[in-house]
């Protein structure tokens, strides 16, 4: 099943969504694979967004993404990496559609609540990067002969 990295920034654990996302995506269907509260420390952000060095807004993107916890995320579902970027909305908030996590909740380009890999080649880069193969859990979810 194709697996794909989701991160809630600074600004979406600072304003105390990380319930609220993380029920958007469960009620998607997404599958949970892995979940952490972390740091992102200054090497690990400059990976992480290393196709956007040479862009002018560069610092001002590993300076908020270290600035305070994140939440991230590995979710497991059919066709998840598009899925959930669809779930996300688009990078500005303030043209991303309305019923999107961006859409509803982003403020700024700079401050858009979540960050979603945008490929097969990013989520598994990404996933690699925010987690050890440990944290990544295969596990079924249709074990329900314990509901009655
Ligand atoms: P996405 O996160 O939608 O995949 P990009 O990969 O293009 O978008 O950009 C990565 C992140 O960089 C965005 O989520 C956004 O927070 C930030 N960013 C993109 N463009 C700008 C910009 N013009 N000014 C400030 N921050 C930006």
């Amino acid at each position: 099943m194709e697996k794909t990295f989701l991160m809630i920034k600074p600004d979406g654990v600072q304003r105390n969504l990380i319930g609220t996302i993380v029920e958007r995506l469960e009620n998607k269907g997404f599958k949970i694979a892995g979940a952490k509260l972390m740091h992102v420390s200054e090497e690990l952000a400059k990976t992480h967004y290393q196709e956007h060095a040479d862009k002018p807004f560069f610092g001002e993107l590993v300076d908020f993404i270290t600035s305070g916890p994140v939440f991230a995320m590995v979710l497991e579902g059919e066709n998840v990496i598009d899925t959930a970027r669809l779930v996300v909305g688009s990078t500005n908030p303030q043209q991303a559609a309305p019923g999107t996590i961006r859409g509803d909740f982003g403020l700024t380009v700079g401050k858009n609540i979540i960050h979603g890999s945008d490929s097969k080649e990013s989520a598994e880069r990404e996933i690699s990067l925010f987690f050890n193969d440990s944290e990544v859990l295969d596990y079924n979810l249709s074990n329900t002969d314990w509901i009655y």
